[in-house]
């Protein structure tokens, strides 16, 4: 893969980031304490610092680097969940589909957690099968979307939105949300280099 779209990648996930960071924020304010935005836009202007490190080295590398910014600057349950899953795909081989699969059962392994619990791995998972399935970049986007608002009614059994319990459900999950934001990043992205 090359610099030009390593950094491609970079810029289109750390923008949606900080663009919808007061969403991101606002999400976690009702189902747990308020910082996702905030923990996800450290994160990732952190990366934005490293951009050009991080864009220069081979694609393993350059995830490798990426993820352990993200466990380094984001804090909270997120920050360890998605530097794993960017560590787990600079280990995976190949192709697409064998670097998501990596990453869900990185964040499935650190987060002792699956589908149906109401976080992050609601939207990985069917993106991951949507992928497999040979989606297309429009598909895979809108699977996302679909998987977010699935979480609305899903009872939180994992992360600080468990502590609710049954007050979890009507709440869209922060972590279903960002993942999904960051899915349609890596596929406008991925198509801008297609044009
Ligand atoms: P914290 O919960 O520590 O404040 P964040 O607010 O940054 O961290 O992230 C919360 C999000 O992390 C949740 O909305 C959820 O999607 C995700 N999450 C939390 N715990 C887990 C877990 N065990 N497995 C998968 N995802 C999780
Ligand atoms: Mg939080």
């Amino acid at each position: 893969m090359s610099a030009q779209l390593i950094a491609r990648l970079i810029d289109a996930c750390v923008d949606t980031v900080v663009r919808n960071a007061d969403e991101l924020t606002a999400l976690d304010s009702a189902i747990g304490d308020g910082d996702h935005g905030l923990n996800m836009q450290r994160g990732f202007e952190a990366v934005a610092a490293a951009r050009e490190d991080i864009a220069a080295q081979p694609l393993q590398q350059a995830l490798h680097k990426a993820g352990m910014t993200l466990v380094m600057k984001v804090g909270g349950a997120s920050g360890p969940l998605y530097g794993s899953a960017l560590m787990a795909m600079a280990k995976a081989d190949g192709s697409l589909v064998e670097m998501l699969h990596a990453a869900v059962n990185a964040v499935k392994s650190r987060g002792k957690s699956d589908v149906g619990e109401k976080t992050m791995l609601d939207v990985l998972v069917p993106v991951l099968d949507a992928v497999k399935a040979g989606a297309d970049a429009d598909s895979v986007r809108e699977t996302a979307d679909r998987a977010v608002i699935a979480t609305r009614e899903m009872l939180a059994t994992k992360g600080r939105a468990s502590f609710l319990g049954e007050r979890s459900i009507g709440h869209i999950d922060p972590g279903a949300r960002s993942a999904c934001l960051l899915v349609h990043a890596v596929c406008d992205a991925l198509e801008s280099e297609d044009d």
